[in-house]
């Protein structure tokens, strides 16, 4: 199979690509570096089955010769980013998703989309399951990505219903693993930073609000399981177990041996309280479920962070600099914070070769 990725030189996006190539597809990756990292698919440029194009998926996505699936991974996905690129994040969600959906309609492929778990917004029921339709504050800043990824999922099913094109949407709930670029802003990769260079881990809020972190291999499982069939879901993908923000900074304590203290900061407008996927419909019947622990998933993040120091103590700096430029945005949901405040992006002063303009989480 001949398979086009957009979004291949991102964190997800790279180990998709890899596991394609492994099982002996063919792809071609599409992506802009807006949000990846050119080392992340810089072991791949080799394999004669693998061709990367540079290329802004809002504006066109063209690819010459025969393709059988389309996986439209392309999108920031960590909330500084989006919220640092909100007008790019809406076109790739809305004239990027159009544009890889015409493609798949060209060529008569399968396509998968890589929507999200920010589908349900700050949610009011309690596991997510796919029938629930969600709580998005549509004017919000986390709507530029919340929005965008919801109209990417209805006008994916349009072309399911208009033009009979074989369209698969992946909900993702929070995934970690090797490749998150240190500095990205998102919970994971700030705490093991934080942790790994002796700076306080930041914890937004009160530390109460809760996530269900996917290890990356286990996420990328679902993805080619979701690929191979001819299934709409849309599908949670995503691990069941729930943590609170405070116990994945302990867990990230522990595992490091690290002194480093935990400072309270205040919670972004519009997180997200309760967050865990119902993933029944994903293992009936896509046969899918995670087989990784969240301490055997840490250990491997972990080790791989550590294994660049000199990239770590460049983003620590950079994740701190986010944080001393607050953002002050209308009260919300957050129970705890007495003035709302989003975290700005992390610069790009970080030393990472990222191709981007704009790099950060
Ligand atoms: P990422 O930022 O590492 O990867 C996104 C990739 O898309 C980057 O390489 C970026 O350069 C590329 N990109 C962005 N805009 C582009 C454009 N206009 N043209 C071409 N390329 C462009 O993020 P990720 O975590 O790997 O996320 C990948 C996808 O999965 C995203 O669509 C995201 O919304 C979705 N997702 C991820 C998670 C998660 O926890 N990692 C959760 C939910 C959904
Ligand atoms: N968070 C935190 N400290 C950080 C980064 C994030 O406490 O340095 C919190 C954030 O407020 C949210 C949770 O961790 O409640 C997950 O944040 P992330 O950005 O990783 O993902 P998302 O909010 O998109 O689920």
């Amino acid at each position: 199979m001949r398979v086009a990725v957009t979004g291949g030189g991102g964190f997800l996006g790279s180990h998709l690509c890899e596991a394609l190539l492994r099982r002996g597809d063919s792809v071609v990756c599409l992506d802009n570096f807006s949000t990846g990292d050119p080392e992340n698919i810089a072991h791949l440029l080799s394999d004669p089955a693998f061709e990367f194009h540079h290329a802004d998926v809002s504006v066109s996505v063209e690819v010459a010769g025969r393709v059988d699936a389309v996986a439209h991974l392309a999108s920031p996905a960590s909330p500084p980013d989006y919220l640092r690129q909100p007008l790019e994040t809406l076109a790739v969600g809305s004239r990027g998703t159009e544009n890889a959906l015409r493609l798949a309609l060209r060529h008569d492929a399968r396509f998968i989309l890589a929507s999200t778990s920010e589908i349900y917004g700050d949610p009011l029921v309690h596991p997510q399951e796919e029938a629930y339709w969600g709580n998005v504050n549509s004017i919000g800043p986390r709507s530029v990505y919340d929005e965008a990824k919801r109209y990417a999922e209805a006008v994916s099913a349009a072309y399911r219903r208009t033009h009979g094109v074989d369209v698969g949407i992946a909900r993702i709930f929070n995934t970690y693993g090797p490749r998150m670029r240190p500095h990205d802003g998102r919970v994971v990769s700030s705490f093991i930073t934080q942790a790994l260079t002796g700076e306080p881990l930041t914890v937004y809020g009160d530390g109460t609000q809760t996530r269900s972190f996917c290890y990356v291999d286990d996420l990328v499982r679902g993805l080619l399981a979701l690929l191979d069939s001819s299934e709409l879901g849309p599908f949670n993908l995503g691990n069941p177990v729930e943590r609170t923000v405070t116990e994945l900074a302990e867990i990230v304590l522990e595992m490091t041996g690290s002194a480093s203290e935990v400072k309270y900061h205040p919670l972004p407008v519009d997180d997200p309280v309760r967050r865990r996927p119902v993933i029944t419909r994903a293992r009936d019947v896509l046969g899918w479920e995670p087989e990784t622990d969240i301490t055997e998933g840490l250990r491997r993040t972990v080790a791989y962070f550590a294994s660049e120091p000199e990239r770590l103590g460049a983003s620590a700096a950079a994740i701190r600099g986010g944080q001393d430029e607050t953002v002050p945005l209308a009260a919300a949901t957050a129970p705890a914070a007495p003035s709302q405040t989003i975290p700005a992006p992390a610069t790009a002063a970080t030393g990472v070769a990222t191709g981007s303009p704009a790099s950060g989480g």
